[in-house]
């Protein structure tokens, strides 16, 4: 049996004070839920040191959503693992679709990010996707083998463990359309086979995947029951604490 994950990207939203809110929120409906799942959330850079300060002593884990590969020097703007695990990360997302689609990041170098993380012991959430017009081509799955081949180049058993892959249909992310339970696991099935293909059953079988793409309370449940979906990797939601603890609450 997998544990559920719920995680929370919350994405360039919140500012200090409105971080402060929303973590005190979560932690507090937390508190009156029998939560058996894995939370995660990953505030934005500017809040993550005062986020951990908030949930140390809960079961919260705190994420990143993005770490450069070098370890220090001149990347103006950019961020190390050893700085996110000295503010209290122990998980980074990697390879959202907003990073490859809008600062143009490759599968080499969310695969040189995937091989750092892992090294440094930050857990990664690796995220895939296909487009819309890749879906209505009929290559989804080419696309998202690709992505994971390329991701996982020279990523061995030993590190893959600490691996969550997040599928999140790029025409699902914000847009308010949801892949169908159906779709979505149709797609987590192809990603486990992938996965055990290129490492093991074992490993494949411990693997979590998470969907992500306008997941909801009100579908959430038909979502998270689907046999091969681990839990869910959630945007615009997770940014009230109603609907991120609705979710967490469906996820049991
Ligand atoms: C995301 O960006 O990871 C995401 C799933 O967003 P949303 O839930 O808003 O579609």
């Amino acid at each position: 049996m997998r544990t559920k994950v719920i995680a929370g990207n919350w994405k360039m939203n919140k500012n200090l004070n409105e971080s402060v809110t929303l973590v005190s929120e979560i932690k507090n409906g937390l508190t009156s839920l029998n939560c058996s799942s894995e939370i995660i959330i990953c505030p934005p850079y500017t809040s993550l040191e005062t986020v951990n300060s908030l949930i140390k002593n809960t079961a919260i884990n705190l994420g990143a959503q993005n770490m450069h590969f070098e370890d220090s020097g001149a990347f103006t703007g950019e961020i190390s693992a050893d700085m996110l695990k000295s503010v209290g990360c122990n998980y980074v997302i990697l390879g959202h679709s907003e990073r490859r689609k809008i600062f143009l990041e490759t599968d080499e170098v969310i695969n040189e990010k995937i091989n750092k993380a892992l090294d440094e012991k930050l857990k990664v959430i690796f995220c895939i996707g296909e487009t819309l017009t890749e879906r209505e081509s009929k290559i989804t799955f080419k696309v998202l083998e690709e992505q994971i081949v390329n991701g996982l180049n020279n990523i061995s058993d030993e590190k893959v463990v600490n691996l969550t892959v997040a599928y999140e249909p790029v025409w699902a992310i914000g847009t308010g359309k949801t892949a169908s339970p159906e779709q979505a696991q149709e797609v987590h099935e192809f990603i486990r086979k992938l996965i055990a293909k290129l490492y093991s059953n074992n490993i494949s079988q411990d693997m979590k995947i998470l969907y992500g793409g306008s997941v909801k309370p009100g579908n959430a449940a038909s979502l998270l029951s689907q046999a091969d979906i681990d839990g869910a990797l959630i945007g615009g939601a997770c940014l009230k604490a109603d609907s991120f603890l609705e979710i967490i609450k469906i996820a049991g």
